[in-house]
């Protein structure tokens, strides 16, 4: 048989055949032929191409993960590589760049960004393009036509989205502007489509690919073009498994490539716009809302001096907008990051709290399906009628509001209003979120009550009051982020008022309206809020300043698990800029009958990380019966 780089084989593994890549020829060493098995066979199709190797390698050394973790990534539809069956390879569609009928008119600032993106496409080399502009600038207009300007070169363009905003409107968008649909890449897409858009992918028939972080990983056979939408979305983490950070791997990607990639965003992360300004990345700005729709009017509630009525959760002046929206035939939108009901259920009389099982974590009501359910493991039990400790009856009291609670305070406030709730668990699949939009669209609902999965790209002509409920609630936690996601979150949600003719307004509910994020949200002053924040993680030299891993590790026995961390700790190699802080215990300390720790390395700029971690860890053997997970850039540091 011969093989070359990149073909991909059967091998036999134990006693099961696995799909393998060539990843390396021998050389003229000796192997020892007792330890050497037959490759099985080699797949009739294109090899894995070269830099998709590459970066398959680069993302295993960053992250520090097996190579072969993060080679399954790039095997995600191993049906493909079979000769297609009786059910031939449906075609991908036929993708121009120009499209009779497009009869979008550009604004000046509009065709100024997007004659910018065609010449650094045309360009074929690499460059990092940061496009910023409020909601509804047009943002996604004008990374179309970089899109465009690749098929117009014959290559192939990928564009990453947050998987929840792979909505229709998007593609209803994306049909207008190219005549066809583009090849979707997401957790919901069938095992056939899968392997229709690997194949497609790896065969550059298919030009145009929308999906979600895991697209990277396609075998693009000739990729000219890479848009990361919402650059500054937390979810392009991946937070199991190889814990990658997807607009940064999209960067590298684009660099192995030596393509343009553009990142998208009304509210770039920090890190982006820290490279805008030492000029490592482009930048390009759309300036006004299309068609001088305005930015909505912000109203700060303060809810110490203008509190809800007993039992609810909204103040008397976030209660009057709702009503007067409702009244001029409008809609409304209350955002509350809390699925459920009510967060923590207590008895009233001995003043026991529902606990998970194996979560240091409260129950979480779900009045709908009278249960309590644990958002971290997923435990969930049957709401009793009981305490379980005094065994009174009717004693149990909901604590704090979830969006079903509030759903609840609407439906008193307006009975004749039609509401409707968005969470991921009440519309999991993006075919419900679907539905969901097309009815608040077609204006079958008038408030919507929802979670972080309403602040997404959706265009709501009718929507014009939004409501805040819990401003605080993202700050609590105190990690690095919180202020910078709060303001992203808030800033996004707000700016689904008022997308229409009609002007919005924006209501914040806060115990703490001197704060920086809320006064930067107030004044819709972005800026000095990213300025502030950059001094502060200057002087604490944090990222972008600095840089940072975590180690987590978890076990069963927390005796062995604390007395592990401490040798551990002993053996940190010392240098002047790395700073070791731990172990400590995590902020959940128990998730999944587990105990957690903690450490967080904190390094100049310039080090090395990964060689730091790689060197520390290999002077202890983890114990098998305690897990440790390395964090490159933590995002999450629950
Ligand atoms: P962003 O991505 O910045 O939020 P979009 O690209 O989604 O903005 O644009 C918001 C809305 O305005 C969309 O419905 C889009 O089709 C429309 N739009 C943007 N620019 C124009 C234009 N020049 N002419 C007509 N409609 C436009
Ligand atoms: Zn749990």
């Amino acid at each position: 048989m011969s093989l070359a780089l990149g073909d991909y084989v059967s091998v036999p593994w134990g006693k099961k055949e696995v799909v393998g890549v060539v990843w390396a020829l021998a050389g003229d060493e000796e192997l020892d032929p007792a330890k050497l098995k037959s490759v099985q066979k080699k797949y009739d199709c294109a090899p894995m191409p070269e830099v998709q190797r590459h970066f398959v390698e680069w993302v295993a050394r960053y992250t520090m993960s097996d190579l072969g973790a993060v080679l399954k990534m790039a095997l995600s539809a191993p049906d493909a590589l079979q000769p297609p069956k009786k059910a031939r390879l449906s075609e991908p569609p036929c993708l121009i760049a120009e499209v009779p009928g497009n009869t979008l008119v550009f604004s000046a600032s509009q065709r100024q960004a997007a004659d910018a993106l065609k010449q650094i496409v045309d360009d074929q080399k690499y460059s990092a393009v940061l496009l910023d502009g409020v909601t509804g600038s047009g943002k996604t207009e004008v990374y179309f036509e970089a899109v465009a300007e690749a098929l117009r070169q014959g290559r192939q363009a990928l564009v990453l989205l947050p998987e929840i905003s792979l909505s229709a409107q998007f593609l209803e968008r994306f049909e207008r502007r190219f005549g066809v649909l583009p090849a979707l890449w997401h957790s919901e897409v069938t095992p056939a489509q899968r392997r229709n858009v690997w194949a497609g992918v790896a065969s550059g028939k298919t030009r145009v690919v929308v999906g979600a972080r895991s697209a990277l990983f396609l075998p693009y056979a000739d990729l000219g073009l890479v848009v990361v939408d919402e650059e500054h979305e937390a979810s392009y983490k991946q937070e199991d498994g190889v814990l990658y950070h997807a607009r940064d791997m999209a960067i590298v990607r684009a660099h192995l490539g030596g393509v343009p990639v553009v990142l998208a965003s009304a509210t770039p992360s920090l890190e982006t716009m820290h490279n805008v300004k030492q000029g490592k990345y482009h930048y390009l700005h759309l300036s006004a809302r299309h068609a001088g729709a305005k930015m909505p009017e912000v109203s700060v509630i303060d809810l110490r001096a203008k509190a809800p009525g007993r039992g609810q959760f909204l103040s008397p002046l976030l209660q009057k907008a709702l009503q007067e929206t409702f009244a001029a035939k409008e809609q409304s939108l209350l955002f509350l990051n809390r699925r459920g009901y009510a967060p923590l259920t207590l008895c009233r009389i001995c003043g026991y709290r529902f606990q998970c099982p194996s979560c240091a974590a409260w129950l979480v009501e779900h009045r709908k399906h009278t249960r309590l359910q644990c958002h971290h493991c997923g435990h969930s039990q049957s709401m009793p009628k009981h305490c379980p400790e005094c065994h009174a009856e009717g004693s149990l009291a909901a604590c704090g509001p979830g969006v079903e609670r509030i759903q609840e305070e609407v439906q008193n406030l307006l009975p004749d209003a039609r509401t409707l709730i968005l969470a991921s668990d009440v519309t999991a699949s993006p075919k419900m979120i679907n539905e969901a939009v097309r009815q608040i669209e077609d204006h079958e609902v008038d408030v919507i009550i929802g979670t972080q999965i309403i602040a997404k790209g959706h265009h709501f002509p009718s929507l014009t009051c939004v409501g805040v409920v819990d401003a605080d609630l993202g700050l609590a936690g105190g990690d690095l982020r919180a202020g910078e996601r709060t303001f992203q979150l808030l800033h996004q949600v707000s700016g689904r008022a008022g997308r229409g003719e009609k002007p919005g307004r924006v209501y914040i509910q806060t115990f703490m309206p001197e704060q920086t994020v809320i006064q930067a949200l107030a004044d819709n002053d972005r800026d000095s809020f990213l300025d502030v924040e950059s001094k502060e993680r200057e002087k604490s030299a944090m990222p972008p300043y600095g840089r940072l891993a975590a180690l987590i590790l978890s076990g069963a026995d927390e005796m062995k698990l604390d007395l592990f961390c401490r040798a551990l700790a002993q053996k940190a190699p010392r240098f002047d800029d790395i700073r070791i802080l731990g172990p400590a215990p995590a902020p959940i300390a128990f998730l999944r009958d587990k105990h957690r720790r903690r450490f967080l390395v904190k390094a100049g700029k310039s080090v090395a990380i990964q060689k730091f971690l790689t060197d520390w860890l290999s002077t202890v053997k983890v114990p098998s019966s305690i897990q440790l997970k390395i964090d490159i850039d933590p995002q999450s540091f629950f």
